[in-house]
């Protein structure tokens, strides 16, 4: 007895077959209710939205009902956490539904996370707690909000049933969205085992069905397991530098949470900075600051580094596998760039422009300004004036930092350069590239708590706001203020 959900299934990944993963069903939960739904996703799917409100909606969704067209399968990768091989790792509790043809006829990868144990599981329940289904689903479409590559979410529901972490919590299901949720680790698994045929196979999948300009792409002799390891380094590199650029701190960037297509990928501890540190260090678990912000984008290059490793034998020769790797020294620093421009309102390079940005960041970092409401004052401030460079800032810039003399200095600096551009262009490339709203911790937190109540008003009125974050939202200006006292103690842990 399975739902038809009326979408269009074609499962690729599956017909990869079963060296790629286990089929099995998810482990039902009890009484599954609502807490939301992104009605955009469901447009994408083509699914009727009278099923997200639906009582069998929840039970689909919940992994309580057999969906028709679904091939329910956990995967099996393995990865390097915290710079140390990890071995086998695998879906531990994501189960994959099966790919479903979007709107646009796209295929999207629908996953239940959270949906009972795999053989992937190792010591693990199965299970995500409400609060971190939470933080995933919002965090997933704020960032598809703000531009950024990711995963998306299509919904999420909650049950009663009890699940331990460091305190009891309840159990919730997010239903996850991507067009593929392979990882560097699904290579490193079978380079590892040396198991080169299932490796061969996969990497053929991945270029023929994401990356087709590989196949037949001159560089490298024609060797496509190296174009794709470069295509690979220049999605990343895009990618952590749209990261930094917005202040997003993800966490956990272990190789098994590295998409190989350079989706942002497995929501965990992250946080958006509140304060601009570069040291800052958003997951408690991480003593040492391996994921500290600033250290990002090396990391994102040590984990192409393994990828490069697991494909090498595909690629055969070092030197095409280096000097794929050794690309994302510039498409970084690039990317970088031209996001800095972006934030400062600069439609072309000139020579000084790092300086400039550089000169604003290491201000910021002096006092910890908090780094969203300073570009959006910044962007509001240049937006409002008519012509060229602009007269003197407004206090509501001036006053974010308490060295104001080195702040006019380098708003001087700042005005001089704006004085080459039509700032109403600038202005408006600046509302457009610095949010006014971004998934605050606190903000997180009290969706949250609320939640825990069954009142999931939180977590809608945040959904609207992310979904279209540069939009001035009137009436809900407190979401765009500085955090609370009580933020900098709320501590976000692996555990979810
Ligand atoms: P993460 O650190 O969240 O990326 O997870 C690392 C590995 O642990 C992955 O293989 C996850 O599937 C698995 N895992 C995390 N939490 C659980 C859980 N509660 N139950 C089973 N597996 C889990
Ligand atoms: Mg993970
Ligand atoms: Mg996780």
């Amino acid at each position: 007895l399975d739902l038809d959900l009326g979408l269009t299934w074609r499962n690729r990944f599956a017909g990869l077959g079963s060296t790629f993963y286990t089929n099995l069903q998810p482990t039902p939960l009890p009484a599954p209710y609502w807490v939301g739904h992104s009605a955009a996703m469901a447009r994408e799917l083509g699914l009727d939205p009278g099923w997200l409100s639906s009582d069998a909606g929840a039970q689909a969704f919940t992994g309580n009902a057999p969906i028709r067209g679904a091939q329910t399968l956990a995967s099996v990768y393995s990865g390097h956490q915290f710079g140390q091989w990890a071995g086998q790792l695998g879906d531990g509790r994501a189960i994959l539904l099966g790919e479903v043809l979007g709107a646009h006829g796209q295929g999207l990868e629908l996953q239940l996370k959270g949906a009972g144990r795999t053989p992937y599981s190792r010591m693990g329940d199965g299970r995500a707690v409400l609060r971190s289904s939470i933080r995933e689903f919002l965090c997933s479409e704020a960032m598809h909000g703000l531009g950024i590559p990711t995963s998306q979410a299509l919904c999420i529901t909650g049950s009663d049933a009890p699940v331990r972490r460091e305190t009891m919590e309840t159990a919730s299901v997010v239903t996850r969205v991507a067009p593929s949720f392979i990882r560097f680790g699904h290579f490193e698994h079978f380079a590892a085992r040396n198991q080169l045929e299932p490796l061969q196979q996969l990497a053929d999948f991945v270029i023929d069905q994401y990356y087709p300009e590989c196949r037949h792409s001159q560089a490298f002799g024609g060797n496509p397991y190296a174009a794709l390891l470069q295509a690979v380094t220049a999605r990343t590199a895009e990618l952590i530098a749209q990261w930094q650029a917005v202040g997003f701190c993800h966490g956990v960037m272990n190789t098994d949470n590295m998409s190989i297509l350079g989706l942002t990928l497995d929501y965990g501890p992250f946080q958006f900075l509140d304060g601009y540190n570069p040291d800052h260090i958003c997951n408690h678990s991480d003593d040492q600051g391996r994921y500290a912000y600033d250290q990002q984008p090396n990391i994102g290059h040590w984990n192409l580094f393994c990828l490069g490793q697991a494909l090498l034998p595909l690629i055969g020769e070092r030197d095409y596998a280096l000097a794929a790797l050794e690309s994302y020294k510039t498409i970084y620093p690039e990317a970088m760039a031209r996001g800095l421009r972006a934030k400062l309102g600069l439609l072309d390079a000139q020579p000084g422009d790092q300086a400039l940005a550089e000169g604003i960041l290491q201000l910021l970092a002096q006092e910890h300004v908090d780094f969203t409401i300073f570009w959006r004052r910044l962007s509001h401030w240049v937006a409002k004036t008519p012509g060229n460079a602009p007269g003197t800032a407004p206090n509501a810039v001036r006053d974010m930092l308490v060295d104001r003399d080195a702040l006019d200095a380098w708003l001087l600096q700042y005005q001089e350069r704006l004085a080459q551009v039509d700032t109403a262009l600038a202005g408006d490339l600046m509302l457009k590239t610095n949010p006014k709203f971004v998934l605050r911790n606190h903000l997180g937190e009290q969706a949250i708590r609320l939640a825990n109540q069954k009142d999931f008003s939180g977590v809608h009125t945040l959904l609207a706001l992310l979904e279209t974050p540069f939009d001035e939202h009137p009436g809900y200006d407190t979401y765009a203020d500085f955090p609370p006292d009580w933020a900098s103690s709320i501590a976000i842990s692996c555990s979810s």
